[in-house]
């Protein structure tokens, strides 16, 4: 500083020079005060009084003073109070602000602050000591404002933060998409270190780049200067992630960074394993973990198109257990549950990788061959499956035993689309329980013929009894070791006066169906007692009938009243009437049936099981029923002699009644062989062609008339 500042009594140096046109003398100073009116700094001089002796506008400005505070002469203290007392150095106490910035300016050393001043302006504040002729002469203090470099320095700080923290993999690359830096997050995700990848193109981190995608990207980026998508990332280790991946470009005005790019990946194998999940429960039976019926649908759609295309042909095979529900209701449903689980994993054994095994739900299974040469490949299948479940399962002590009924149908042959084949499998699987279950169908034209011919049954049965379409035939039962007859067994047949004679076979299913079972079963019921009785007065000795009942009667609470109505009506004593039920249809609810059939029994009519073997027993039941009779059923004895399965269920039977204290009786002997068989091995009394077909009543009455003489 010049003397000539220090001494000047025109203290505003920024205030115009009062004479421009002044002396050449005063040009100095003028410039001084030019230059200090210029500078981008706020200056100020204080004498070594602490007097303000030079300043100039942009102090005024920065600190924020009066106009009449600043004067040549006054007080630090003075000028600084002000924007002390405004609280422009931070909060606080006005006083202690002023001695801090004392404590700067009075020490006669440099010194270089930052300070925040007004609203949020940053200046570097410097002071320096000056001396006029080597005496110290007060202070010169410099406000230069940074806030500019301040906020660009935190911006990029912050910048610099989020780069280093954020859990999002960022890549910068340049215009080629080559590598420029990564931050610690992308090494993290990738397990490269940013030395590896600096200079490579950052494609080569993407372990999928069809070119339909690469297309995509880069039209999307030329067009928007923006791309997102989902691709899998490679890791160093050569296995890849799941990543949201998102481009940016940018369009700064920058010229280095113009054109550049930014990559920001998100690792989402998280929420794709989540996504997986739900999907995977959406589509899956969580009891055996099988593909749902939802599944089916979604794989019927992939290959029907698919299999149009190559001209395959697919096998559909519908499920359905034999006496499932039996088993469920009788053994709690979490044997039930076990025994699912089991043959889901037997069915999945049985089938190939590329097939398909599916739970519709209950004990419904639904399997899809894809790609069969013929529907003989589909029989081997089928055949297997019967094979592989008739191994008992073991369930908590349990041993069961079920097979399936199985219907296929083959696309496009039986149908052209998912829905048709499904429901042509489904029936033909109705066609295989009605054949006996535990076997499979194909699916044919006619089966839909079945189905027409069942509503024409039952609109005809609706009339059979009132138009006297129904009569009974009976077929007598006999001691096993001699000829002498114990009963007959009364069997329904219907003779329509233009479909002629209709098989109970085709009709009793119908009839259950529909209940009408019941009117025709009461019927039934009663003619037998009827007609019994006439042989008896007609000078028969007298004789047991047995006649079937089918479980849709034996449900109805009024089912004893209506045996107890058809003996008083006839007059047949009780002990001459047998009721033969099926295993099944006590097996269904086996509280309520001992209910049923112990009233029964204390009516004198005796009880046998019909059909033994082909249901499913519990033998804690069996032991509880008040029966007396076990009937064999025909398919156990039509093969005695070859099947030695057959044979050991027939001698097991006949071994467990009589444990049991019950008579056996066996039905469908038509060889000498087999009656030889069952006699030895203790079989109580038989029935079946051997002896004599079922006949008409009068038939019935003179064979069995002409026995009795004959004794
Ligand atoms: P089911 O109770 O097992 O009756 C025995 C069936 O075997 C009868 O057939 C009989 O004719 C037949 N059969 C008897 N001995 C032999 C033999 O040596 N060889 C062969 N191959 N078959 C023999 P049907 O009369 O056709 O009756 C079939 C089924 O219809 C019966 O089987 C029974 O379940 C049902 N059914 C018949 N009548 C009635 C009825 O009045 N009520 C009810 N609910 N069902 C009936
Ligand atoms: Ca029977
Ligand atoms: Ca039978």
């Amino acid at each position: 500083m010049s003397d000539c500042i220090k001494n000047a009594k025109n203290t505003e140096l920024n205030s115009p020079p009062s004479a421009p046109a002044a002396n050449e003398s005063r040009r100095p100073k003028a410039y001084l005060q030019a230059v200090l009116a210029s500078m981008p700094q706020g200056i100020c001089v204080f004498d070594e009084l602490l007097r303000l002796r030079v300043w100039n506008r942009r102090f005024i400005e920065i600190l924020g003073l009066p106009i009449h505070a600043v004067f040549d002469g006054a007080h630090f203290d003075d000028i600084y109070r002000i924007p002390a007392l405004r609280g422009d150095f931070g909060a606080g106490n006005g006083d202690e602000h002023v001695a801090r910035q004392r404590e700067l300016a009075g020490n006669n050393q440099p010194f270089s602050v930052e300070q925040k001043l007004g609203y949020h302006r940053t200046y570097l504040v410097h002071g320096e000591p000056l001396a006029i002729d080597a005496r110290q002469a007060g202070m010169v203090i410099i406000y230069t404002d940074i806030s500019e470099q301040r906020a660009t320095a935190e911006r990029e700080q912050l910048a610099q933060m989020v780069f280093s923290h954020t859990p999002a993999g960022i890549i910068l690359t340049d215009e080629g998409q080559r590598i420029l830096s990564i931050n610690p997050a992308t090494t993290q995700m990738t397990g490269y270190e940013s030395f590896e990848l600096l200079g490579h193109t950052v494609f080569s981190l993407l372990d999928e780049s069809s070119p339909e995608r690469m297309q995509r990207m880069t039209e999307s980026l030329a067009e928007n200067g923006s791309w997102h998508d989902e691709v899998p990332i490679l890791r160093k280790t050569g296995t890849s992630f799941p990543a949201g991946v998102r481009i940016n470009r940018i369009d700064d005005t920058h010229e280095e960074t113009r054109g550049h790019h930014v990559w920001i990946l998100a690792d989402i194998t998280e929420r794709k394993e989540a996504e997986e999940r739900m999907r995977h429960i959406a589509q899956h039976d969580t009891l055996t973990g099988l593909p749902n019926r939802l599944s089916l649908h979604i794989r019927l759609a992939q290959l029907l198109p698919e299999s149009r295309r190559h001209q395959w042909r697919i096998a559909i095979m519908f499920i359905d257990l034999d006496r499932f529900k039996i088993i469920n209701d009788t053994l709690g449903h979490q044997i039930g549950d076990e025994l699912l689980r089991e043959v889901a994993c037997r069915l999945s054994s049985v089938v190939r990788e590329t097939d398909f095994v599916a739970r519709l739900g209950g004990d419904e299974f639904v399997i899809i061959l894809p790609g069969i040469a013929t529907p003989g490949d589909a029989a081997v299948v089928a055949s297997k499956i019967i094979a592989s479940l008739s191994m008992p399962v073991e369930a908590d002590g349990h041993e069961l035993h079920t097979s399936p009924s199985i219907g296929i149908s083959i696309f496009p042959d039986d149908g052209p689309d998912g829905d048709t084949i499904l429901k042509n499998a489904d029936t033909a699987m109705y066609h295989a329980k009605s054949a006996g279950r535990n076997n499979y169908q194909f699916f044919a034209a006619n089966m839909n013929h079945a189905a027409t011919e069942r509503l024409d049954i039952e609109r005809k049965l609706r009339h059979a009894i009132t138009r006297n379409e129904l009569a009974l035939c009976f077929q007598p039962q006999f001691r096993a070791n001699g000829s002498q007859p114990t009963g007959v067994e009364a069997l329904l047949r219907w003779h329509h006066p233009t479909d002629g004679m209709i098989s109970p076979d085709r009709f009793i299913p119908v009839a259950e169906e529909t209940g009408l079972i019941v009117n025709i079963g009461e019927w039934v019921l009663r003619q037998a007692c009827i007609e019994m009785k006439q042989w008896i007065d007609a000078g028969l000795k007298p004789l047991r009938v047995a006649v079937n009942v089918s479980a849709r009667q034996l449900r109805r609470r009024d089912f004893c009243e209506t045996v107890a109505g058809a003996l008083a009506e006839s007059g047949l004593p009780p002990e001459l009437l047998e009721l033969e039920i099926t295993e099944s249809s006590v097996m269904e609810n086996p509280q309520d049936a001992i209910q049923i059939l112990e009233s029964l029994g204390r009516m004198g009519v005796t009880l046998a099981i019909d059909d033994f073997g082909t249901g499913y027993s519990s033998l804690a039941y069996l032991k509880l029923f008040p029966i007396d009779h076990l009937k064999i059923d025909r398919s156990f004895v039509r093969d005695i002699e070859l099947d030695l399965n057959d044979r050991a269920i027939a001698f097991g039977t006949i071994a467990l009644a009589h444990s049991l204290g019950l008579r056996v009786i066996a039905e469908g002997v038509e060889t000498p062989e087999q009656l030889d068989l069952l006699s030895t091995h203790g079989c109580d009394e038989v029935q079946g062609y051997l002896f004599s077909k079922p006949l008409n009543s009068a038939a019935a009455f003179a064979f069995l008339h002409a026995l009795s003489r004959a004794e």
